[in-house]
């Protein structure tokens, strides 16, 4: 069993029991169904695209303080993940977004969140950072991203290697 594994219902505090799903042997409640699977987050980037060139923040708090960032986070629970990617655009860039379609995803073992990285395109608003989370913000054409040891996570890493390969669909 993995040591984030529940022990009791996180829904109604009932002592779970193991029972095989899937090939696996998974804390299951009796009471509500749950079984216990992977424990994951789920974070929701916007690749906001501009001439060609995308929208990075810089981080001004925590481990990864002075790091590029994609806007975005983490999804809450009364939200779509696009509906994330276009609030946490707002709050950190000041820009209101439309989404162009879901350009890749990451996951890895051991890590405990999921991230969705979407295209986008500005609709409206005007640079305007959130001073508690981000020193600047501004656009990097794909032949000058930052290096790689400046990018805040692997997930944004994953979603600018996929901006980069991406190619509009052919007529
Ligand atoms: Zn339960």
């Amino acid at each position: 069993m993995a040591t984030t594994a529940f022990t009791f219902c996180p829904r109604d505090g009932t002592r779970l029991v193991l029972t095989r799903i899937d090939g696996r042997e998974r804390p299951t409640c009796t009471v509500c169904g749950l079984a216990d699977f992977t424990h994951v987050q789920v974070g929701s980037n916007a690749i906001v695209e501009q001439d060609g060139a995308v929208l990075l923040v810089r981080l001004n708090y925590g481990p990864r303080d002075g790091h590029w960032a994609l806007p975005g986070g983490l999804v809450e629970n009364d939200e779509t993940t696009e509906e994330a990617a276009v609030r946490e655009t707002k709050e950190e860039t000041g820009f209101e977004i439309a989404l162009d379609g879901l350009l890749s995803v990451w996951l890895r073992p051991g890590f405990p969140i999921l991230v969705v990285n979407y295209r986008a395109h500005i609709t409206g608003g005007s640079l305007q950072i959130a001073p508690d989370e981000a020193s600047e913000a501004r656009f990097f054409p794909k032949a000058e991203l930052p290096p790689l040891d400046e990018i805040a996570w692997p997930s944004a890493v994953h979603g600018l290697d996929a901006w980069r390969a991406y190619e509009p669909p052919r007529p």
